[in-house]
């Protein structure tokens, strides 16, 4: 199945010269889910994962199935001030300023396996965000996966010191 189909350009969202990617075409269509779903097991060979870690918000959607399908736990990696326990937090930087993610300080045990998952890897800058969060609670990163991967803004090179695996690279 060509799931590139299932992803829909939108010009100027969410501000002027941006092209934004988005899945809601994927996600309506069932089968696209399930092949997408499929694709992103398979990329990670069988290996033990302990939890998903799924950013926040286009993240949550695959995470939680991956994570159900792994018999893995899911984590939430949200922005600032939404989680309701104890947090850490990382920030990176955005075009104009920075911002941060939190992450719940008893999500991830030492040692854990850990699956990072997040719907677009595009400057990285949120992957690696995500990346340091999971470490500062001593888990082990086994794997990044997207659906899509923006190539041209190199995002790979923030995060070269793991696996990363896209669905979908453009
Ligand atoms: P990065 O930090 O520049 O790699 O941006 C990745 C983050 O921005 C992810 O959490 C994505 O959800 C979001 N993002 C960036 N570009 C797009 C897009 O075209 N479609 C949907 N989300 C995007």
């Amino acid at each position: 199945m060509a799931l590139e189909k299932y992803i829909r350009d939108i010009v100027d969202f969410p501000k002027k010269g941006i092209v934004f990617k988005d899945i809601t075409p994927l996600l309506a269509s069932s089968e696209a889910t399930s092949e997408c779903l499929q694709v992103l097991l398979e990329s990670l060979n069988k290996q033990k994962i302990d939890k998903v870690v799924g950013v926040e918000s286009r993240g949550f959607f695959f995470a939680t199935l991956l994570a159900q399908e792994l018999n893995a736990g899911f984590i939430p990696v949200r922005k600032p001030k939404k989680l309701p326990f104890n947090t850490i937090s990382a920030s990176y930087e955005l075009e104009y300023g920075s911002d941060s993610l939190e992450i719940h300080i008893d999500a991830i045990q030492k040692g854990d396996k850990v699956l990072i998952h997040d719907d677009v890897l595009a400057t990285g800058g949120t992957a690696k965000a995500v990346c340091e969060l999971v470490e500062k609670l001593g888990g082990e990163i086994v794997q990044l996966n997207f659906i899509m991967e923006l190539s041209f803004l190199n995002g790979r090179g923030k995060v070269k010191e793991y696996p990363v695996f896209a669905v979908i690279t453009y």
